[in-house]
């Protein structure tokens, strides 16, 4: 394997490079010799199979040789990008980083996995839009861990497969690499749908055959005719994977028989001109289908596929698709983005490569206002990633938007101010209501009036994609502030009475600080106006409260327990802190530590707990292992910050800002604005752009870190600030 690939590679690129390759091969070997793939080989052999994947798909050498590194600084333990670029210089330290997950796995910084997931993500998508390379090198890294996931255990395999489907296959798609989708599909419907997988596959094998052995002697003719026409081509037959004849035929509701273009014969050509020629041959010998004709050589795919394609009848009756192509299309077919470097030679193609992300940065620019990971890759996951329909401008741009979207889509997509003003919309010439969902090949017109003063209300409910809601959502949040606060008000009263739940109660001034707390918020009317604009839902208010409310109410039951115990009655504690700042009730002498799972800090709710010859390990009163030491009520015992605490506490937050020059500057700005000491302060930069800071400081209470928090949010280059 090692040396298959590095005399191919030397081959290609010369003993300069090759040199380069040795190193980084020996490095990976360093870097993961004691680390073993899940069926106990070598994991070696991992990125190995990954560069000679990139190198078989005529990738250049920075590519290869980061595929060879690509699971250098995740998996291996001290090893930084930092190093990578220090060995390997920036080009190929950044395409390794961009594949690196944020975070080394066993690290909990993140509240849960999802958001884990999201941020990895994000910061992979940033990635891809600075350099398409890294989408590659990810795809081909998927492609191999997916080929050798059967030695995995089913949860892995279902995992992996269905972000697989969810995430990778969609980006293959959309990067036009046609044969990487399909069999990323078919391994992941195999395992997250086993049974309807076997069935299909025995079905298609047998019906391919016949298909084949039918059109057999029509693709004899057609090399016949093609002879005859002077034309030098190719012909064979092409069977469809096997995820997509399934979903065709659940979205159609028929079973395979009806499938006619389970096979297409396929007509490779030299030359544009031949492919036309071509396809007068194949429509002067069979009788072509009407409406069944595409020219995506004249109109790509926004993908940049590009083919002719019909549908004709046999003399039997029997319609088949056929395909022509000329061997770069084929191969921007297969290979899609990763072609460019096949065919890079005398082209002008680097703004092909640019329309290829034009989707991302446009998402990057629409969404600056976008401060939330989750919904920067939701916008993506749902707008950009899912199924979509082409519609065209009347000038004849294609412009692809989700299945379901609307002319309110269609004008948010062309321009924030085309969507505000919209009146109505004309589709195919014919004015249409604003809630009529597009199809592909729709003409779309947009008039627009000035009269008209901005979105109505209800739009939010009719339009499909993520980014025209938040362009709507952004618009009320800046218009109409007394109109929301009402509005809002209404709506959480409405929600509280459909839940049975009383908002006098409810709406006590701590629960309702929480709250302002946890969505940034300074005031009740803002939250009111959030709710009105649709900036923050009722729903998830409301259950806050509930949860808040609640959470009093065990606090309650524990103290009346701990009563009951015969314990000294919580009226009368024992104003006698320790150390530590905390006043064990009823037994003051007691030693007192702090839990190590969530760092209470003076104002947080705390709860006691007795360990066995410990003493008393203090917790937040929201802390998740709680529940679990709560099973044992007779260990629990009342704490209380003593209000003459003098004690520092240290406390870590993380700050994610803009790597630009003077970011750092804001940040040290800021704290000593706060008077805040600091004790640690590290920073790392992690080539997308941002900068991932570790602050520990000292601070007197919970209170102090949330202001500190709550103004470091406010600096503008910060993408996110929380305690650690
Ligand atoms: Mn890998």
């Amino acid at each position: 394997m090692e040396e298959r690939l590095i005399a191919l590679f030397t081959e290609r690129f010369g003993e300069e490079q090759a040199e380069i390759m040795r190193q980084a091969v020996s490095f990976a070997a360093r870097v993961h010799c004691n680390q073993k793939r899940d069926d106990g080989s070598p994991f070696l052999s991992h990125p190995l199979n990954v560069a000679s994947y990139l190198l078989d798909m005529g990738m250049d050498a920075p590519t290869v040789i980061a595929g060879v590194l690509h699971d250098t600084v995740e998996d291996g333990d001290n090893v930084q990008i930092e190093d990578i670029e220090r060995m390997f210089g920036k080009e190929i330290a950044f395409l390794v980083d961009g594949v690196t997950k944020l975070t080394k796995s066993g690290k909990q910084t993140y509240v849960t996995k999802k958001q884990e997931q999201t941020e990895n993500l994000r910061k992979l998508f940033l990635a891809i839009a600075e350099d398409v390379r890294v989408v590659i090198i990810k795809l081909a890294d998927r492609l191999h861990n997916m080929r050798t996931i059967d030695v995995c255990s089913p949860q892995k395999q279902i995992k992996k497969s269905r972000e697989t489907l969810e995430v990778y296959a969609p980006l293959a798609h959309r990067f036009g690499m046609g044969a990487i989708r399909s069999e990323l599909e078919d391994l992941s419907f195999r395992y997250l749908m086993p049974e309807e997988y076997e069935n299909i596959k025995a079905q298609v094998d047998v019906q391919q055959k016949e298909r084949l052995e039918l059109l057999s002697s029509a693709m004899e003719k057609m090399k016949t005719l093609l002879r005859e026409a002077n034309i030098e081509g190719s012909v064979s037959g092409r069977p469809k994977h096997l995820y997509s004849s399934y979903r065709k035929m659940q979205r159609n509701n028929c079973t395979l028989h009806e499938l006619y273009d389970l096979i297409a014969i396929r007509i490779i050509v030299d030359t544009v001109t031949d492919c036309y020629a071509a396809l007068g041959v194949v429509h002067a010998t069979w009788k072509p289908l009407p409406g069944r004709f595409k020219d995506y050589i004249a109109m790509p795919k926004p993908n940049l596929y590009r083919s002719l394609h019909t549908t004709v009848m046999d003399e039997h009756g029997i319609p088949f698709e056929v395909q022509i192509r000329t061997k770069e299309m084929h191969a921007t077919a297969e290979y899609g983005i990763a072609a460019h470097w096949m065919y890079k030679e005398g082209r002008k193609s680097m703004t092909e490569l640019d329309k290829k992300t034009s989707w991302l940065r446009q998402v990057l620019e629409a969404d600056e206002t976008t401060e939330d990971s989750k919904e920067f890759v939701d916008n993506i996951l749902k707008d950009f990633l899912g199924e979509y329909v082409f519609v065209l401008t009347p000038q004849g741009e294609i412009i692809d938007l989700p299945v379901g979207s609307t002319p309110l889509d269609f004008a948010y997509r062309i321009h924030t101010n085309i969507g505000h003003h919209c009146q109505h919309a004309r589709v195919n010439g014919n004015v249409v209501r604003l809630d009529y969902k597009l199809k592909t090949n729709d003409v779309v017109e947009i008039i627009t009036s000035n009269s008209q003063a901005g979105p109505s209300r209800d739009w939010l409910s009719i339009v499909k994609t993520q980014s025209a809601k938040n362009k709507i959502r952004q618009w009320f949040k800046h218009e109409n502030r007394e109109e929301n606060i009402q509005r809002g008000r209404e709506m959480l009263e409405e929600t509280a009475k459909r839940h049975a739940q009383s908002l006098a109660i409810l709406m006590k001034p701590e629960y309702v600080n929480e709250v302002l707390k946890r969505h940034n918020l300074a005031s009740v009317e803002d939250l009111y106006s959030a709710i009105g604009f649709g900036g923050v839902s009722a729903g998830q208010v409301l259950h806050k409260l509930i949860d808040l409310h609640r959470k009093e109410e065990r606090l309650d039951e524990l103290q009346k327990k701990l009563e009951d115990a015969g314990q000294e009655p919580a009226k009368k504690p024992q104003r006698k802190a320790n150390p530590k700042g905390i006043i064990v009730h009823g037994d003051p002498g007691m030693a007192v530590f702090f839990g190590n799972c969530c760092n209470p800090l003076p104002g947080d709710p705390i709860v006691g707990y007795i360990t066995r010859g410990r003493g008393v390990s203090v917790h937040r009163a929201d802390c998740k292992n709680l529940e679990s030491l709560m099973k044992e009520s007779e260990r629990m015992i009342e704490v209380e910050w003593a209000l003459d605490a003098r004690t520092n506490f240290s406390a870590t937050i993380r700050v994610f800002i803009e790597d630009q020059p003077g970011s750092l500057m804001e940040v040290s700005k800021v704290l000593l604005g706060l008077n805040v000491n600091m004790t640690n302060l590290s920073s790392r930069s992690t080539e997308d752009g941002y900068a991932a800071m570790e602050i520990t400081c000292t601070v007197a209470g919970a209170e102090q870190l949330d202001v500190i928090i709550s103004n470091l949010k406010k600096i503008k280059q910060v993408v996110d600030v929380f305690r650690v």
